[in-house]
């Protein structure tokens, strides 16, 4: 069994920025590179692999070949469970929405999405929008979209390095300008567009909204959760970790190594480790920031070795 090493799919969405190739040292022919998608099985952008006997091939396929990867937690979702992204916004994001798994599947035949942002980096003043600032009812809702006011309901938050925003499905969101953050979610791409500032499209043509489906998705209320991580840090020798966001969907952990960090990847699950920042080694295979790695379901031990900032995900 070996460690699969993920070529990410770039996404060069209008409000993207460049910081995924100066920050992130990522090749690209496109100009901006808004998202990065670093594990991904969704038709819209399909890893590959990068070493090793699987070389060239997509990930899905690795995993039709081998189940067993996916581990017993991976194997109870009927598609690969999860979606991880790098996503830099130069410029706002529309304000949007995701509806949950019970109405995906009704209307749009794929999971719906809960997703999980980890603030990487962001400028001094910059904010997102996370839920609504009070309880406001459907027909205000709609309203306020037709006369442009919505923003006046919406719950803005300043953000800082290090913030964790846990998005439940259902919950009113839009990243801010100026903000570069990881992001761990289910493996979706259905997304409502509630809100986009008026703007035009590439095609000079507004961006379609998509109020009604909103409408029935969206809980219209404050959210619920901090901004903080869930665990603490604790500090052992040669590491530290930090447990970020724990539900039943996925688990994400920051692990920093200042020295070596061994992990397990047992039969529950397997391991996404995105690196963030630094470089070194996993059992020997050299890595970098940017690097993202596959640790399939029962490799069994794994040592990470160097001094690097990482983002393990399990399902
Ligand atoms: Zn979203």
């Amino acid at each position: 069994m070996e460690i699969l090493k993920l070529k990410p799919v770039f996404k060069d969405y209008i409000w993207g920025g460049t910081r995924l190739k100066t920050d992130f040292g990522f090749d690209s022919p496109l100009e901006k590179l808004a998202e990065g998608w670093m594990l991904s099985c969704h038709k819209d952008g399909e890893n590959e692999i990068l070493n090793g006997k699987y070389k060239g091939k997509t990930l899905s396929e690795v995993l039709n070949l081998n189940r067993d990867f996916l581990g017993e937690n991976g194997k109870k979702f009927e598609y690969f469970p999860i979606l991880i992204k790098l996503i830099d916004a130069k410029n706002d994001l529309s304000v949007q929405v995701h509806p949950d798994n019970d109405y995906a599947m009704r209307v749009e035949h794929e999971y719906g999405k809960t997703e999980c942002w980890y603030i990487l980096d962001c400028d001094e003043n910059a904010e997102l929008i996370y839920g609504f600032n009070r309880k406001i009812g459907s027909d205000e809702f709609k309203k306020r979209i037709a006369d442009n006011t919505f923003l006046e309901t919406v719950n803005k938050v300043k953000v800082k390095k290090g913030d964790l925003f846990f998005i439940e499905a259902g919950t009113l969101h839009a990243i801010g300008k100026g903000i570069l953050l990881a992001e761990i979610q289910q493996n979706s791409n259905t997304t409502y567009r509630v809100y986009d500032y008026g703007r035009l499209g590439a095609d000079g043509k507004p961006r379609q909204l998509h109020v009604d489906k909103a409408v029935d998705v969206t809980k219209c209320e404050p959210p619920k959760y901090g901004t903080d991580p869930i665990g603490e840090e604790k500090v052992f020798e040669g590491y530290s970790a930090r447990l970020l966001i724990e539900c039943e969907l996925f688990k994400v952990e920051s692990v920093k190594i200042t020295d070596a960090y061994k992990g397990l990847c047992a039969g529950e699950s397997f391991v996404s480790v995105l690196v963030i920042g630094g470089a070194g080694t996993v059992d020997g295979e050299t890595v970098k920031k940017g690097d993202s790695l596959f640790i399939p379901a029962g490799y069994g031990e794994f040592t990470v070795k160097g001094r690097l900032d990482l983002i393990l995900t399990r399902v």
